[in-house]
């Protein structure tokens, strides 16, 4: 940075120039006047003059300084109490670095604005998905109470039905309750993990033998892949991995097709082992894979909805794996199937 840009280099030069032309014209005027000029005089007069103007010019500058920045500075730090003083700093370029400060607030209130902009769509494409979501099941559960009372009660078995499918569709609202306030919980930080060292292959042949009836109404077979045959430990949260594996191989299910096959492999990675849940079912385009991760987020409502969903699981994977401080990804095509594969660290 040049000296002269800065205040103090401005109040150095005006002194140097106001003592000098005042030492020019004392000389000139003692030389018209009788010839004889007294270079001591003229020596006292810039020694002396020369702080003396550099002093009342400096504190003048600051002065008009201070009063100028002042109002934009308390803006821009908020500053509050009266008797903070905002700092001069005459030695720098107090302009340029005003220019620059302000510059940066400007930026920094775009991106605020920009912030609350999104977290305003979000909360309202939230409630949208969230009223839509309840709406489905509350209705149905409406419909069949409904008929149930508007029947004269003579026919019991008829009457049981409908009082059936309403308490199902209960479960899944329900369901869909408790997963919202599962999410709730992760996304407020409020989730604590209870990491143990276990055996994720072991913990994958619980899972699938809990869903083989489930699998089996539409002929899948559900299969574990470990060459090694050993157990395969890793560090997490039991519980929650659990219901990760559960939760993939129920979409595997409920996505894959009549008389298909649903593999879980296992890799070793380094420092991690990586679960992977493949199935050669229906599949998704590749422009859905960034957004299945997302709460609600469907593929295609009408090809792939089934009863019982929230729309949340994966969501919830998403959240479980990273706060593992793990990745959770996707592969697909359509029409030839899909593998999810999510990281844990490997214990010793
Ligand atoms: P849902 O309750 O709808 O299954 P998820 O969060 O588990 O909610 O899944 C989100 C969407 O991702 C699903 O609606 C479906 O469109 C798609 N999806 C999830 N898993 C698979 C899969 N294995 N094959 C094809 N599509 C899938």
């Amino acid at each position: 940075m040049k000296p002269e840009r800065t205040p103090r280099g401005v109040a150095l030069a005006s002194a140097l120039l106001v003592t000098g032309l005042t030492a020019i014209s004392y000389a000139m005027t003692v030389y018209f006047l009788d010839h004889n000029v007294e270079w001591l005089w003229i020596a006292v007069l810039i020694l002396l003059g020369f702080p003396i103007s550099y002093f009342t010019i400096h504190f003048f500058i600051e002065k008009f300084l201070y009063h100028k920045v002042k109002i934009i500075y308390k803006t821009i730090h908020q500053l509050k109490s009266r008797g903070e003083r905002t700092r001069i700093e005459m030695g720098s370029d107090v302009l340029g670095q005003i220019n620059e400060e302000v510059a940066d607030w400007a930026e920094e209130r775009i991106r605020e604005i920009k912030e609350l902009q999104a977290a305003d769509n979000f909360r309202r494409d939230f409630i949208g998905n969230l009223a839509h979501e309840l709406k489905t099941p509350l209705f149905t559960i409406q419909g069949y109470l409904e008929t149930v009372l508007d029947s004269d009660m003579g026919d019991q078995v008829t009457a049981r039905q409908f009082l059936e499918k309403a308490n199902k569709s209960c479960d899944r609202l329900a369901g869909l309750i408790k997963d919202l306030d599962q999410i709730t919980r992760f996304e407020s930080g409020n989730v604590p993990l209870d990491i143990s060292r276990f055996d994720v292959v072991d913990l994958s042949r619980h899972c699938t033998e809990s869903l083989e009836q489930m699998a089996s109404e539409k002929n899948i077979t559900l299969t574990l892949r470990n060459p090694n045959e050993r157990p395969i430990y890793v560090n997490g949260d039991k519980g929650k991995i659990e219901q990760v594996i559960l939760n993939l191989l129920v979409n595997s299910i409920n996505y894959g097709r009549e008389n298909g096959e649903t593999r879980i492999r296992f890799y070793d990675m380094a420092d991690n082992i990586l679960i992977e849940v493949a199935d050669d079912g229906i599949g998704m385009a590749k422009h859905h894979l960034a957004r299945v991760f997302e709460r609600f987020y469907r593929v295609d409502t009408s090809r792939s909805r089934h009863e019982g969903g929230s729309g949340l699981g994966l969501a919830i994977c998403k959240h479980i794996i990273e706060s593992h401080g793990q990745t959770i990804t996707v592969r697909s095509s359509e029409g030839v199937g899909s593998t999810f594969g999510f990281t844990l660290q490997k214990a010793p």
